[in-house]
């Protein structure tokens, strides 16, 4: 990299989202990391500075419209256009459809699908201006095939990735990607809950016969962020550990 990108990565606190935001500080990019509490605002400050001196950790809830428009707004002033936006942060809410409530349903449909668009309406109209950008959205096996007791997520993540397809296509001729990595069962405090007996069923279904480690789908993050990935645009990558081959 010729001058250090900026890289803002949702979620950096933990699992998928710290292990993408070290991979990007790592390879040269001044990183940003969110998280919903100041003392995990606190952590990433910490971990990232320990990679380069100016990464910097903000306070961000997406599920909420009003901090989310101020705390992006402050994050632009501070930091400047990022080259480089990672929404990673999410929840899972589970319970079979009969037994869901409204709640569950608002929850995960707020936070992973409208909590994309919150973020994107903050940074799409400078990375335009700058005529430069990637957008990497972490979507989920599950956006493709379904999952009893999912419904809320399931239909979350198939909706981002209809929303990273139209995006994208807004945005091409701006030279700006806009892509998903959808990642199977992945070791993190998401499926750390998950009772053994789920774990077992699961990994029955991997050919790998394994889950997958968050430094594996920051792997992805990182190919779809660089330069290399300039001509992709409006996919979804699957890293699954061969779980879903279709
Ligand atoms: P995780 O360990 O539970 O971490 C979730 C992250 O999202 C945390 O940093 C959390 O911040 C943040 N977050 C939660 N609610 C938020 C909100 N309202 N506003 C802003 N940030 C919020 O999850 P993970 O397993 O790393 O998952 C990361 C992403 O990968 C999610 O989009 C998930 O759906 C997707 N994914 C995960 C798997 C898997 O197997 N783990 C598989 C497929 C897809 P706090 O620490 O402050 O709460």
């Amino acid at each position: 990299m010729s001058e250090q990108a900026l890289a803002l990565v949702t979620g950096a606190s933990r699992g998928i989202g710290r292990a993408v935001a070290e991979t990007l500080a790592k390879q040269g990019y001044k990183v940003v990391g969110t998280a919903t509490s100041e003392s995990g605002a606190a952590s990433i400050r910490e971990a990232l500075q320990a990679v380069g001196a100016g990464n910097d950790a903000i306070v961000l809830n997406i599920a909420d419209a009003e901090q989310t428009a101020e705390a992006l707004k402050a994050f632009l002033a501070e930091h400047g256009t990022p080259a480089v936006l990672v929404n990673n942060a999410g929840i899972t809410r589970d319970n079979l459809f009969l037994r869901m409530s409204d709640e569950e349903w608002n929850a995960v449909i707020n936070t992973n699908l409208s909590g994309v668009f919150r973020v994107c309406k903050a940074m799409v109209k400078p990375m335009i201006k700058a005529k430069a950008g990637a957008i990497v959205n972490i979507s989920s096996i599950i956006g493709t095939t379904g999952n009893a007791g999912q419904a809320n997520y399931a239909a979350a993540k198939a909706g981002l990735e209809g929303f990273t397809r139209s995006l994208a296509q807004e945005v091409a001729a701006r030279n700006i990607t806009v892509n998903c990595v959808a990642p199977g069962f992945i070791k993190t405090d998401m499926t750390d809950v998950l009772p053994e007996a789920q774990k077992d069923a699961i990994l029955s279904t991997i050919p790998s016969k394994r889950l997958g480690q968050p430094e594996e789908i920051a792997g992805a993050v990182a190919f779809l962020a660089s330069d290399a990935a300039k001509y992709i645009t409006g996919q979804t990558i699957h890293v699954n550990g061969g779980m879903n081959m279709g």
